[in-house]
């Protein structure tokens, strides 16, 4: 009798952990648009040069064997009813089990020109591209520039300051001001970030908050918040606060506003909440068809504590139980609920420093850094990548990469 054949959509978090759960327990296909897996939340030590593309983004054929088909291919559309999923230049699939895993994309909420003008921060990619607008605009300005135009010239703003906006605004200042100090350029840089709440890291305890706040002012970040961005163009950002719009010429704009869903998972015909999530079972199953099963960013779970909600770690959580339960499906066993917790925060905070809330304490400083890599180091798919990336982190270091002029950078 051939095996049942599992079809898992997306090589994320969900994803790429479903599938080294399932390996070699049934005909295993991995569909997705990369080459390789990334660990998001280094993706600011990326963007800094503390670690490598291969630390972050190993690619799949290392961490998966024969056990698992991986196809690099984009999903354009999944039929429930038909059970197959179609794929952009490759033949459909069919699957007796689905597992949708197909994560966020960047939310630009309709603000004129974000799309066209803004950088996304989510592949290694986009990391790519954004050093190289740092440097370009540091390679702009003449030794003998004066102090107020050199900070035009390089103003970067990063719109939303949740997590995500102030790991990256944090790591984007440090650098920039490292590369003043190194060209002996006059004048400082200016980095803001731009959120709509009235605090920053809205979703976050104020313990964890204090130390980002901290950061910020460290970092000379300028940070506004009750601000709501209006516009983007090629070089101007336009915001509003208290009613009064202001423009700003900028070097470059960062959007982390928000994630929307996958527009597969907008057609799919399923139940979903208000914010188009699919609605899951508390054993990860879509409501009205058994063999298929959701997780990660795209679902919305009813059993976890709501901070977890769009976050690496419940995708990861999920993951086992995902695995644990397209087991028993297919042996015909009872499937399994679980309540899932916060495992902890580790926040980036420049180069220099870090924030970690641990058993609900939090600290911060160099220690958190040092702390963040050895937690993130456990994190890693595969016992084989963690030896290896925990060996280069300890002897080899996580120093920063300067932004180095065009032609000498990595
Ligand atoms: C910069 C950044 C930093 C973050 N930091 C943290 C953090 O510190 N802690 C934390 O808990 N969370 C963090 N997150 C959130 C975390 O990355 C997500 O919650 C997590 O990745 C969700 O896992 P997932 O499997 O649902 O989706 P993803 O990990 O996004 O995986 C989805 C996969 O599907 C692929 N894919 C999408 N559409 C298609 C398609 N049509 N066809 C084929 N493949 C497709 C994508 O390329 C991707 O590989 C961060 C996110 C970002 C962007």
């Amino acid at each position: 009798m051939s095996k049942p054949k599992i079809v898992i959509l997306g090589g994320g978090f969900g994803g790429i952990f479903t599938a080294l759960e399932l390996a070699g327990a049934a005909d295993v296909s991995l569909v997705t648009d990369a080459d390789h897996f990334l660990f998001t939340p280094m993706l600011y030590e990326y963007l800094s040069g503390e670690v490598a593309a291969w630390h972050i983004a190993p690619r799949y054929d290392e961490l998966l064997n024969e056990d698992v088909h991986i196809v690099q291919s984009v999903v354009t559309a999944v039929d429930l009813k038909s059970q197959t999923v179609a794929l952009e230049n490759s033949q459909p699939l069919n699957y007796d089990v689905l597992v949708l895993a197909l994560g966020g994309i960047t939310n630009y909420v309709g603000v004129e020109g974000a799309e066209e003008f803004s950088m996304p921060f989510r592949k290694l990619a986009h990391a790519d591209n954004l050093r190289r607008r740092m440097v370009a605009a540091l390679d702009r300005i003449p030794p003998d520039f004066a102090p107020q135009d050199v900070r035009r010239e390089v103003t970067f703003a990063v719109v939303g300051a949740g997590a995500s906006g102030c790991e990256l605004s944090t790591k984007m200042a440090d650098l920039l001001h490292d590369a003043f100090k190194r060209r002996a350029l006059h004048g400082e840089p200016r980095v803001l970030v731009i959120e709509l709440a009235d605090r920053v890291v809205p979703g976050m305890g104020d313990q964890i908050r204090e130390f980002v706040e901290d950061a910020l002012h460290q970092s000379r970040v300028e940070v506004h918040t009750n601000t709501r961005v209006v516009k983007v163009t090629p070089d101007e950002l336009t915001f509003e606060h208290e009613g009064r719009q202001e423009n700003l010429k900028t070097a470059g704009v960062v959007w982390t506003g928000g994630v929307k869903m996958s527009p597969v998972i907008e057609q799919l015909d399923a139940e979903k909440n208000k914010r188009g999530l699919l609605m899951v079972k508390p054993t990860l199953q879509l409501s009205q068809h058994f063999n298929v099963f959701a997780l990660g960013d795209i679902a919305f779970f009813p059993d976890a504590t709501p901070t977890l909600a769009g976050t690496a770690q419940l995708a990861f959580q999920q993951a086992s139980l995902a695995g644990r339960n397209i087991k028993a499906y297919m042996e015909g066993n009872e499937l399994h609920t679980k309540h899932f917790e916060e495992l902890g925060e580790a926040l980036s905070l420049g180069t220099e420093r870090a924030a970690v809330l641990t058993g609900g304490k939090a600290f911060g400083g160099a220690l958190a850094r040092q702390a963040r890599f050895a937690l993130y180091t456990s994190r890693l798919p595969t016992w084989h990548h963690r030896l290896r990336v925990g060996a280069s982190w300890f002897f080899e270091g996580t120093t920063p990469q300067p932004l180095l002029p065009l032609g000498f950078e990595r």
